[in-house]
């Protein structure tokens, strides 16, 4: 009887919250004026119902009430982030990577080459994992379309693992012929995670045309990723992502003073729905110190167990393999076949004098995994990601010219130590208390 009593005042206390919470709802709706707004009101929405949930659990008015600070707010248990244990001792190695940038985008076309029809599949800057599945489908169906049912794939990056396994789906028997295979590739020194617009191309090149076949692929590629969720070895996963910041979001806004072309910005425009919306954490409400977090979802590729699932099914689908370097086009004749994708990232600028395909470095600090951390940081122009396959520090300068026509491939100890000492000071002295 007592506990019944008990259930039945925490089911009235509730209510009561929830009625409050739709006055104080209706309140803020009316006078809604800026974007940012519905993200509080959804906060604060989100926080009040968790907080009735938590009360109900408790079985009773005393937990309820506890949960209320001396205004009568809901006072939301602070977020905890388990800290990261970013120090330069704990760096197993540093990687450089070209990004194969250009300015109008991918490759995609086809040529004849002697006796040879070469479908091109490269140039995808900083989003060649994420538009892979379609971007790869874009250059399958073309390569299908010549009739030939043994087609070659040049490169095992990963463009060219995806075409392969694509043609095989398509019903095609599939050799890739490469210069180097995973790990011994570009792609396997990438971040690893879904950033489909990542200097994929500038902005004043963005065309409707563009547009469109972006989208398609974006799209292609977000939905053939959640096929690889869940599986053991976690090759795919969704992680929350913190954008930290000293200054509350409106003392940051700067002038735009850079005369140079802008890249283009496509995710926001084109596949909002596919972005989550964003959960702001004010100083007090998390435990890193007196700064501002903005949460959202980003989907991340363990890059060791992705590629190993990847050659594997290449395989299993009875797929070969052969080392081979190509230095000119014409060296293509010497292939039994007849159709080809050309999957050769930043390789193809030398070998098809490709100069619209202008580097761009970038530099990772691989540190020691941490299982317990599964969330992912961006502080300072630095961005952490808890890959289970080692941690990843990697400094992203100031804006997408970072590394722009810079193919030195040479490791920067400086670069790497300043990009986990960036993430180490979230975690340590007096500001990093809640
Ligand atoms: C630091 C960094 C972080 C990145 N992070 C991300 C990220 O988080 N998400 C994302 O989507 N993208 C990211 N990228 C971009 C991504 O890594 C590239 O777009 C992608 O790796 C390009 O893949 P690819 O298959 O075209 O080229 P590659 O991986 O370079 O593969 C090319 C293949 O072709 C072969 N080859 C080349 N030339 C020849 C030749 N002449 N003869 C024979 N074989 C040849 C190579 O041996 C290799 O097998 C990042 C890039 C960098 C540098």
């Amino acid at each position: 009887m007592v506990a019944e009593a008990k259930l039945a005042r925490a089911r009235a206390s509730s209510f009561a919250i929830l009625r409050l919470s739709g006055v104080f709802l209706f309140t803020i709706r009316s006078n809604l004026k800026f974007e940012g707004m519905r993200d509080a009101i959804l906060i604060g929405r989100r926080r009040l119902l968790s907080g009735t949930g938590a009360a109900l659990l408790l079985g009773g008015l005393e937990g309820c009430a506890s949960s209320f600070s001396a205004k009568g707010n809901l006072k939301a248990a602070p977020l905890q982030l388990v800290p990261v244990r970013a120090s330069t001792d704990r760096i197993t190695r540093i990687t450089v990577c070209t990004r194969p940038f250009r300015a109008q985008g991918p490759r995609l076309d086809a040529e004849q080459i002697g006796s040879k029809l070469v479908v091109h599949n490269y140039g995808h800057g900083g989003s060649g994992w994420s538009l892979s599945w379609g971007s790869s489908g874009v250059a399958v169906r073309k390569a299908m379309a010549s009739g030939e049912r043994d087609i070659a794939v040049i490169g095992c990056g990963a463009l060219g693992l995806t075409s392969a396994l694509l043609l095989q789906r398509a019903g095609a028997r599939v050799t890739i012929y490469a210069k180097d295979l995973p790990p011994n590739v570009r792609s396997s020194l990438a971040s690893g995670v879904w950033t489909p617009d990542s200097r994929i191309c500038l902005e004043e090149n963005a065309t409707p045309a563009f547009k469109q076949l972006w989208e398609q692929m974006a799209r292609n590629s977000y939905q053939t990723y959640q096929n690889f969720l869940g599986l053991s070895g976690t090759p795919v996963e969704f992680i929350d992502n913190y954008f930290v910041a000293d200054e509350p979001a409106a003392a940051r806004r700067r002038a735009v003073t850079d005369s140079r072309p802008r890249f283009a910005d496509l995710q926001r425009e084109l596949i909002p729905d596919l972005l989550t919306q964003g959960e702001d954490f004010a100083p007090g409400s998390h435990t890193l110190g007196q700064r501002y977090l903005r949460r959202t979802s980003l989907m991340m590729f363990n890059l060791t167990s992705y590629t190993r699932l990847l050659l594997g099914d290449f395989g299993a689908n009875g797929g070969k393999m052969e080392i081979a370097e190509f230095h000119t086009p014409g060296d293509f004749a010497r292939l039994r076949e007849k159709t080809l994708i050309n999957a050769t990232g930043y390789g193809a600028r030398a070998l098809f004098g490709d100069e619209s395909l202008t580097p761009v470095r970038g530099q990772l600090a691989r540190g020691i995994p941490q299982p317990e951390v599964n969330y992912g940081l961006y502080y300072k122009g630095v961005s952490f990601l808890p890959r289970r396959d080692g941690l990843v520090f990697q400094a992203l300068g100031e804006d997408d010219y970072y590394g722009f026509n810079d193919d030195t491939a040479l490791p920067d100890r400086g670069e790497a130590d300043r990009a986990v000492n960036t993430i180490a000071g979230l975690f340590s002295g007096p500001a990093s208390s809640g």
